[in-house]
């Protein structure tokens, strides 16, 4: 059997992109979408759809695609996902439906996620026809968090009729989606068109409202909602604990994201949120947040921007597709280097990192080669700002705010892994509140779990 290769996305070049927060890929034309559309397989018992975890019917979806029906496809996916021009951009298909396409055994897999994203943005453009709102069956459930787990529990839920509130602690929905990855990888207009069509289902979010402090769980019941989802995230970031962490110029990769994505200071002037870009900026850490830094702050004019890391190219956690556009676009990567401390100038301003070389051992429990240090030698890396991306952890005021809630040694919430049941009736949870930090499509097929399990529990 001849099979075709796999169509390239046509991107902006790096010498250009680095010089805006313009989105990177640019997206298939229609000819390319149904060719590559014709590489499907159409196999009896696709297993691409089960590693989606929101289990996208992917071989229907990508016929319409070949029969040039672009709109009748997007809204096939719609059937099991509310945000596919999300999905299509951010999932790592390469570890989720992708990988499990027959075609990689020997080629490269069907483009499930380019296509998913040409669809959704095909009938954005051509004017999105939104839901009807589904008949009301009376009774009110609460959602607290509008990252992707809340807004897809309260997609569900609003669809089989429930009046669904989704109370989130930010002035805008969205989560990591919003403050967390950048305009360049995920654009706020796309974004926010998927968001309006989970509200025209008839989902309420009120923003500005932090629950364990402007109102608990219990006071939610006591106000008349008969079940509650909590889905809010693991947003509390990790340090280093270093000599030198508190100083002028280290922060964590959330603040600095949050600073620029959701507080705009990308637009500067347009909004009044300025950050400071220093020449010399070091981020430490090699995940797909260590990556966003990386590439933000290339964009908003640091000359040098190097990545720490204290394993090697091997082992970086970050998705292929970001290094790769890291590299092209001129991270220096640093690897098999650990900080030791940070310098301070005479003003409380960091101006250098010490490091040290390290070497890789044997395995650890993580199963990756251990990372030794290697005896003399330290150098110092001159920077101006630091930004840490070393993970993130559970927020404890939901569990300090909602007596019984039983949750793990991290803090994380214990939910059933099939019903996302916590040990309080009526509570349900999921995305990284229970898993901890992971993935959006991840977060979003616990969401779906949850609103099944939250209807079956209120009939
Ligand atoms: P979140 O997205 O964290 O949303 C939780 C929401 O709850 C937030 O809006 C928060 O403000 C709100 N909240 C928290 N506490 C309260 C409270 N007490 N009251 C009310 N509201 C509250 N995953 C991918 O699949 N692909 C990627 O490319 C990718 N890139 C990433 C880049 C960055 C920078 C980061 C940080 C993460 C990335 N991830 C990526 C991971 C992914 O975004 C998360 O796994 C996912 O967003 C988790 O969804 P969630 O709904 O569980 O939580
Ligand atoms: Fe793949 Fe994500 Fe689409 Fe599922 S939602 S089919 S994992 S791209």
């Amino acid at each position: 059997m001849i099979v075709k290769a796999r169509n390239p996305m046509p991107e902006q070049k790096p010498q250009e992109r680095v010089k805006n927060f313009l989105e990177v890929p640019l997206g298939f034309d229609e000819a390319t979408a149904i060719s590559e559309a014709e590489r499907c397989l159409q196999c009896k018992k696709p297993l691409c759809v089960e590693g989606c975890p929101v289990h996208v019917p992917i071989p229907q979806f990508i016929q319409l695609i070949k029969e040039g029906k672009f709109v009748e496809a997007s809204l096939k996916i719609k059937e099991v996902n509310n945000l596919p021009a999300i999905c299509g951009r951010v999932c790592p298909q390469e570890s989720q439906c992708e990988c499990k396409c027959v075609l990689s055994k020997k080629h490269e897999p069907v483009a499930i996620g380019r296509l998913e994203r040409f669809a959704a943005d095909y009938e954005r453009k051509a004017g999105i026809s939104l839901p009807i709102k589904p008949v009301s069956n009376g009774k009110a459930i609460a959602i607290v968090g509008a990252g992707p787990a809340g807004l897809t529990c309260a997609g569900d839920m609003a669809r089989l009729g429930y009046k669904v509130t989704v109370f989130e602690a930010l002035h805008e929905p969205g989560g990591v989606l919003t403050y967390g990855i950048p305009p360049f990888r995920l654009p706020r207009d796309i974004m926010k068109s998927e968001f309006n069509y989970i509200r025209a289902m008839g989902v309420e979010i009120v923003p500005n409202v932090i629950i364990g402090r402007s109102i608990t769980i219990p006071e939610i019941f006591k106000d008349g909602y008969k079940a509650v989802f909590v889905g809010t995230g693991a947003g509390a970031p990790m340090f280093l604990d270093i000599p030198g962490e508190n100083s002028l110029g280290v922060m964590s990769a959330n603040e600095f994201l949050t600073r620029v994505n959701l507080m705009n200071s990308y637009r500067y002037p347009d909004f009044d949120t300025p950050i400071p870009m220093p020449s010399r900026v070091t981020v430490v850490g090699a995940g797909n947040v260590a990556m966003d830094a990386c590439r933000t702050a290339l964009r908003l004019g640091a000359e040098k921007v190097y990545c720490v890391y204290r394993r090697s190219r091997a082992e970086m956690p970050a998705r292929n597709e970001e290094i790769h556009h890291a590299e092209e676009e001129g991270v220096i990567f640093r690897l098999l280097t650990n900080p030791l401390r940070f310098i301070e100038d005479e003003s409380g301003w960091i101006s250098g990192m010490e490091c040290i070389q390290m070497e890789l051992g044997e395995p650890d429990d993580s199963g990756r080669r251990r990372p030794m240090p290697k005896a003399g030698s330290e150098f110092v890396l001159d920077t101006e700002l630091a930004i840490i991306a070393v993970g993130t952890r559970s927020n404890p005021l939901i569990r300090q705010t909602t007596p019984g809630l039983k949750t793990d040694r991290k803090g994380y919430i214990e939910a059933d892994s099939l019903t996302q049941a916590t040990s309080l009736p009526g509570v349900f949870a999921g995305g990284d509140i229970v898993t901890g930090a992971a993935t959006v499509i991840e977060a979003m097929g616990a969401g779906k779990n949850a609103a099944a399990s939250m209807h079956r529990f209120l009939a």
